[in-house]
Formats: structure tokens, C-alpha cells, sequence
């Protein structure tokens, strides 16, 4: 089975003796060539939810699997291995290194998995190429737009070519504009490359670009819209 799998999902917290319930039964299932999106009230359990879909955290109960395999196994080191060659994130805020250029913010994921190949630079240029980046390879981020050093953490999350792409409001620092393009754009390496895509989103005018449309409520998830 490919693509990314929750069953039955429980996450608790303790907090001053307290146990309070994140995440509730949660289960889920994302193809490879789907873009699925979380909305939920703030508190709701969205962040939980990525973080144990992005093998950052684990569940308390049941099971997680991407591609078949069962993360509860894994150790912290084979979890990291799963981050890095399997999983793109996109987060609110680009999170670029100020000291390294467009292009060097894509081959510096490649030198953490191993060592820069041609193929690699190829492959860099192409998805920044794609994204509109063509002529701002070797801009530094404080030279950039906002939506520019977005799309460039766009072209980041998807230069180790993850089977999946987790995107935490993506769109939270841009313009309507420019939150649409980077939506688009997301939208469209999900389909042309077949990843499986969730983005937790607070902006219902994105929910378009999306197959399906899950409510986070409680730390429970319902379907919304196909
Ligand atoms: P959202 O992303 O939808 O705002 P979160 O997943 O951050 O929701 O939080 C879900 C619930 O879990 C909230 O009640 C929050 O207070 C609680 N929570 C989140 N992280 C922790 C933590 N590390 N320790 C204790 N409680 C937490």
C-alpha cells in the first residue's frame, strides 16, 4: 500500500496531572496523486495530527504507516531517515538559511542524505525552474518576495522527491495572490509527480485546489467534501 495511512490515531497529553486527548481515533488515508486538506479551529489538534503523520511525534495508540511500513517500529535515527528521504515540509514561514543562495537552499538537503551528484544540480535547477525561480538561483532570501522564498521552500520540500508532502498553513505569511499561486503550485507537483499531500489551512478560498476537505473538531476528524 502506498501513501500515508492513520488507523484509529489516539494522542495524550499530560499536563499537571491531567490527561488531555490531542487526537481521538483519528483515521486517514492519502493516496499517492492526492492533495487532502485539514481546517479545524485553533486547538482543535491539527499540529498534533502533522507531526505524528510526519513521523515528528508518535502516537499514543494505533497505527501510522507510509508506504506500508509501520512507523511505531522505527527508532529515533530510522525516524529521521523517514523525515529526511520521505516526507517534504512546508511550513508557514519559509524557514530559509539567510546565508545560502536559492539554488544552495535545495543542495543542502541533498549534502544532509549524502553527497551532491550533477544529477542533483540538474534536478535542483528544474524545480525551481518549474516554480518561477529560473532567473533567482543564486538570490540570497532577503532578496526575494515572500511568495518567492516560499515557492523556494516549495522547491526545498520536494528536492529529495518525497512520496509525501506535509504543509502547515502554507499560505499563512503571503498575499491572497500569492497564497493562491503557491497552492496552485502545490497542487500541481502533487499531480504530475503523484505524491500524497495534506495541508493544514485556516484559509477556506485554498479548500479548491484540494480532492478532499477533512474537519479537525476535538481532536476528532470527519470528512467534509470530496
Ligand atoms: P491546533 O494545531 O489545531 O491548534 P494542537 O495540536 O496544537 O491544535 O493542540 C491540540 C490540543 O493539545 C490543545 O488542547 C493543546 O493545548 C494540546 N497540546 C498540544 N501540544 C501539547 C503539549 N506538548 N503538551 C500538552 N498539551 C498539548
Amino acid at each position: 500500500m502506498t501513501g500515508l495511512q492513520l488507523e484509529h490515531v489516539s494522542k495524550f497529553y499530560e499536563e499537571g496531572g491531567h490527561k488531555i486527548a490531542a487526537l481521538q481515533d483519528v483515521s486517514l488515508s492519502v493516496e499517492q496523486g492526492e492533495f487532502v486538506a485539514v481546517i479545524g479551529p485553533s486547538g482543535s489538534g491539527k499540529s498534533t495530527f502533522l507531526s505524528i503523520a510526519g513521523a515528528l511525534l508518535q502516537a499514543s495508540a494505533g497505527t501510522v504507516s507510509l508506504n506500508g511500513k509501520d512507523l511505531s517500529g522505527l527508532n529515533a535515527k530510522e525516524l529521521a531517515n523517514v523525515r529526511l528521504k520521505d516526507i517534504g515540509f512546508i511550513l508557514q514561514t519559509s524557514n530559509l538559511v539567510p546565508y545560502l543562495t536559492v539554488l544552495d537552499q535545495l543542495l543542502v538537503v541533498k549534502k544532509m542524505a549524502g553527497k551532491i551528484t550533477k544529477e542533483d544540480k540538474a534536478f535542483a535547477k528544474s524545480l525551481l525552474t518549474d516554480l518561477g525561480l529560473g532567473s533567482k538561483m543564486s538570490k540570497f532570501p532577503n532578496e526575494l518576495s515572500g511568495g518567492e522564498r516560499q515557492r523556494t521552500a516549495i522547491a526545498r520540500a520536494f528536492m529529495n522527491q518525497p512520496n509525501i508532502i506535509l504543509a502547515d498553513e502554507p499560505t499563512a505569511s503571503l498575499d491572497s495572490k500569492r497564497g493562491h499561486e503557491v497552492v496552485q503550485l502545490i497542487a500541481k507537483e502533487v499531480k504530475s509527480r503523484k505524491k500524497a499531500a495534506i495541508m493544514v489551512t485556516h484559509d477556506e478560498r485554498m479548500l479548491q485546489y484540494c480532492d478532499k476537505v477533512y474537519r479537525m473538531e476535538d481532536g476528532q476528524l470527519s470528512l467534509v467534501s470530496i
